[in-house]
This record gives C-alpha cells, sequence and structure tokens, in this order.
C-alpha cells in the first residue's frame, strides 16, 4: 500500500509536507497507457456537480436513510430471508450491482456513496459539508490544514495494510450462510461494523476503518484496479510548481485527502473513495476523473494485496461450489446443520484453499517459471506480484458469472420485497405476490462460460504482458509466461466445468 501515506503529527504545508509525504517528490507517475478521457471535461456539468460542498452528503444521505431502514426491517421484519428487504436488497441486488456494474465501470464509487463511515467522519470533522480549517500555532492542527476531532491518533505501522481486510473477509465468509438468510443476523453484522466505523475515527485520523478494516475496501481496492474510471492529476508539471498541496494537507474547499493518498501521485484506483475531495481542494483545477481502458492498473504492491487475489478467486469456486452447486451437502455444512464439529471442518477446508492451497500451487508454478525461462530472473518477490496481476481480472470475471444467476433467477424476490420490504403483508407497488420467475436460467450456464472465458482471454493477455516487462528476451518471456498460462487455463476449466454441468 505504498501510496497510502499518513500526513505527520503538526504537518504545516507546502514543500515540507511532500518531503514527509512522498520520499519522492521530483518523480512523476508513470504515463497511463492506453487512452484517458477526462470526463469533467467533457462534462462540465458533472464538474460543478462533484465540486459542490454538499455533493457527497447528498448522495450518502438517501442511501443512509435506506440502510436504517433494512436494519429495521432486519430486526422487525420477516424472518424469512427472501422475503425481507435486508436480505433480497443488501446481498442480492447490492451485490450484483457492486461487483457487476460500480467496480468494473465506476471504481470504487459505492464508497462515495456508502453509509457506513458517514457518523464518525461526521463526528471527527464537525461538520457535515464545510471543511474547517485548523487555527495556527494550535494543537488542532495535527493532520495537514483541517481542523479534526478526536484523538487523531496515527493507525499502528504494522497494520497499516490489508492483512486485517484479507482475513477479516475470510471470516465473514465463513459465517456466510448465517447472514445470507437470517435477516436478524444480517443486521447485527452490519450494525457492527457500522458501530466500528464510528467509534474508529475519534480515536484515529482519516478514514483508517476504510482503508485498514471494512471487509469490503480489501476487494473494492484490488478489482477497482480493472475499473474503466480514475481520479488523477492532469498534469504533473502543475503540481511540480504547486506549493500549497492543498490536495494532500486540505484548505477551505476541501479536505486533505481522508484516505491517506497524496493525489498529485497517486497512479492506482487500489485506495481512493472518490470522495471528490481533491477535487474540489485544488487551486489548480489540476484533478479529474478518466475514463479508460479496462484493467489498466498491474502494480500489486505486496504479499497482503496479493493475498487478497488468492481469497478472492478461490472464495468465487469456493461459492459456486456451495451456492450454485447441486451438493447439498455444502449448504447444510456451511448452514451448520450437519453439527458443530463437521462445520469446523468445512471452515478449516474454506480457510485452506485460499491461505494454503492456491497460494502454495501459484508459488511452485512461478518457481517452475523461473526455472524454465532461465536467463537472470528478478528478485522472487517482484516476479511474484507482477504475476499475481492476472488474477485481477479474472476474479473479477469469475465473480460476475457467480453473481449473475442471482440476480435472473431470485430478481422477483426483488419486486415482491419492494413491495413488502418487512414481509408483513403490505402491498405498496402491487407486486407482493408476483410468483417467483427465474429469468433466463437456461441461458446462464452459457453466459457464465462466455464471462470465464473473457477473464481467461484478459488473464492471459496480462501474463505475457507483465512477463515481457520481467525479461526483454521474448524467447525467455514466453518460456515464463507459459507455466503461469496453464495454471490460469486450469483454474478457468474448473470454473467452466461447474457452470456447464
Ligand atoms: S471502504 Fe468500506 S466502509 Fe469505507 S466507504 Fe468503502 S465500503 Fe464503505
Ligand atoms: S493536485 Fe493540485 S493541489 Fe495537489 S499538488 Fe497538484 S496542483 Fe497542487
Ligand atoms: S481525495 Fe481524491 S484521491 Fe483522495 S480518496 Fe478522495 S478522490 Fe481519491
Amino acid at each position: 500500500m505504498s501510496e497510502i501515506i499518513q500526513p505527520a503529527t503538526n504537518v504545516p504545508t507546502g514543500p515540507e509536507v511532500v518531503q514527509k509525504s512522498a520520499p519522492t517528490p521530483l518523480t512523476p507517475p508513470p504515463p497511463p497507457e492506453g487512452w484517458r478521457i477526462d470526463l469533467l471535461q467533457k462534462f462540465p456539468k458533472l464538474k460543478w456537480l462533484v465540486k459542490q460542498r454538499w455533493f457527497q452528503f447528498a448522495v450518502i444521505l438517501p442511501n443512509l436513510i435506506l440502510f436504517i431502514m433494512f436494519l429495521m426491517a432486519g430486526i422487525w421484519g420477516s424472518p424469512v430471508g427472501n422475503r425481507n428487504i435486508i436480505i433480497v436488497f443488501v446481498w442480492i441486488l447490492w451485490w450484483f450491482l457492486l461487483i457487476s456494474i460500480m467496480v468494473p465501470f465506476f471504481s470504487r464509487i459505492w464508497c462515495t456513496i456508502c453509509p457506513f463511515p458517514f457518523f464518525g467522519e461526521w463526528m471527527q470533522r464537525g461538520s457535515l459539508t464545510t471543511p474547517k480549517l485548523a487555527r495556527p500555532g494550535t494543537k488542532d492542527k495535527k493532520v495537514g490544514l483541517n481542523r479534526y476531532w478526536g484523538l487523531n491518533l496515527r493507525w499502528p505501522k504494522a497494520l497499516s495494510n490489508i492483512w486485517v481486510q484479507d482475513f477479516s473477509f475470510l471470516a465473514l465468509c465463513t459465517f456466510s450462510a448465517f447472514y445470507l438468510t437470517r435477516p436478524l443476523v444480517s443486521t447485527i453484522v452490519l450494525g457492527a461494523l457500522i458501530v466500528v466505523a464510528t467509534i474508529l475515527p475519534l480515536i484515529f485520523r482519516q478514514r483508517v476503518f476504510c482503508n485498514y478494516i471494512c471487509p469490503v475496501s480489501g476487494f473494492l481496492s484490488l478489482y477497482s484496479m480493472a475499473s474503466m474510471t480514475e481520479v488523477r492529476s492532469r498534469d504533473y508539471n502543475v503540481c511540480l510548481k504547486c506549493h500549497d498541496k492543498s490536495c494532500l494537507v486540505g484548505n477551505e474547499k476541501g479536505w486533505g485527502c481522508p484516505w491517506f493518498n497524496f493525489p498529485s501521485k497517486m497512479e492506482r484506483n487500489n485506495y481512493c473513495g472518490l470522495c471528490m475531495e481533491c477535487v474540489k481542494s485544488c487551486p489548480h483545477d489540476n484533478m479529474t476523473v478518466r475514463l479508460r481502458p479496462f484493467a489498466s492498473d498491474t502494480k500489486i504492491k505486496g504479499y497482503d494485496e496479493a493475498f487478497k487475489a488468492f481469497i478472492m478467486l478461490s472464495l468465487a469456486l469456493a461459492y459456486s461450489v456451495i451456492y450454485l452447486g447441486p451438493w447439498g451437502i455444502f449448504k447444510s455444512l456451511a448452514n451448520m446443520q450437519l453439527g458443530v464439529p463437521a462445520f469446523i471442518e468445512y471452515a478449516i477446508a474454506l480457510w485452506s484453499i485460499p491461505v494454503v492451497v492456491v497460494p502454495g500451487l501459484f508459488s511452485i508454478v512461478h518457481w517452475i517459471s523461473r526455472k524454465f525461462a532461465g536467463g537472470q530472473p528478478k528478485p522472487w518477490k517482484e516476479s511474484f506480484l507482477m504475476m499475481v496481476y492476472p488474477l485481477v481480472p479474472l476474479g473479477l470475471l469469475a465473480w460476475i458469472a457467480f453473481s449473475l444467476p442471482l440476480i435472473f433467477v431470485n430478481g422477483s424476490y426483488i419486486l415482491m420485497t419492494l413491495s413488502d420490504p418487512f414481509g408483513w403483508g403490505w402491498n405498496l407497488f402491487h407486486t407482493a405476490h408476483i410468483p417467483w420467475t427465474p429469468l433466463f436460467a437456461h441461458w446462464m450456464p452459457l453466459v457464465q462460460v462466455i464471462l470465464m472465458a473473457i477473464g481467461l482471454a484478459l488473464a492471459l493477455k496480462a501474463t505475457f504482458k507483465q512477463a515481457g516487462k520481467l525479461y526483454s528476451n521474448a524467447k525467455e518471456s514466453i518460456r515464463f509466461a507459459a507455466p503461469m498460462a496453464i495454471f490460469m487455463t486450469g483454474i478457468v476449466i474448473l470454473f467452466v466445468q461447474l457452470y456447464a454441468n
């Protein structure tokens, strides 16, 4: 997570901030590969909108109201999962929209409208919309130039990575059968996350919950690398001459980046929550939102991120077996219907696939690749992380393939619960009693296989491209990529076998 920086205590401004936050201030980020379309230049109304101070509050508020209603439905609504809006809207509709539309096309736009950090950030800032400035020379001046309430402690360095998110996500997935089907358990899980997201900002500076704890954040950060939208600085030469660095330290127009990025140097989407503060605060109008080709960010920066890729791909396969496969025994195991010892065995198996089996196999294949390529290999860690990247487009497509049947097969529940959100017998829109009608069920396997084929094509392209960056000799690079390509193909064959049957 090297572009995440924690502004130093008593950060004043200008070059000193840059020196403390970005060790190589004169090194521009590498030029982007492929085309870019500056959306804020092309659509002035969009620019006007995201520059308004009320923008984020306005998009979070409806979501927050809905979310509170979902939590209430979990407590007072029907205990039957598919008759309760919290289950149907959160775990079917939201999940589908998130993984199939928001992340691939709009990066972490969910984080722009997410209600989880709302209360914590409100208390930390002491303001809903207007940025507050610290009084010069006071103790308030702890994080850049804005004033924040609370202790403003630094997050421990040892935890400044996504390991917590890796394992908290895995833990949540282990118990998924409980909250995916039981409204009350969903309310408890989501409610607990909101409580943590509210308390942490009073202790630690800015969005530590989002950067280091939120279980959703880990895969959003990983798969936003593939997204077609990015926030970036337009011209780094402008940044070089800029003494304010307001995108980092904040000013009266915007808060310093709440996600600990130095926006002007940002070169990946991973930890940008699309909050638009840097677009507002930059006095030189140098931050913008751009459209770009799919799968443009290719740098995995640490083993924590690599493990996220292993976890996500493994869970896509495991979930496909458990929730889409014909074997009822897996659902019973996940639901603890076969007893606690059987559930423990299930949990051990579920954890060992992403933590031991897939990384172990990947390491062996990577070792074979290096031997097969010959020549002068790059350091192990460098080539390992570079070859993990192809799992990003592959994993994302695998999750889309898993999620598609959820929405088409269970879509009628959305209309039912829209009319009767609590399962109390209401019929608000006259859709409460429509029969359950799975859509395009016969076509699903074909669509899933096509999605996996697209994922494989993207992964193979990325594999050979990454290998080309590691080996300047074409023959060596092809030999290096070949075992990896076989490994990726083997994974896709597993998915295809499952979906086609
Ligand atoms: S990181 Fe998590 S809590 Fe933070 S905005 Fe994104 S989804 Fe919401
Ligand atoms: S993005 Fe704007 S505020 Fe940030 S360094 Fe560049 S010019 Fe300065
Ligand atoms: S301030 Fe800019 S770089 Fe930081 S999270 Fe918000 S949009 Fe992303």
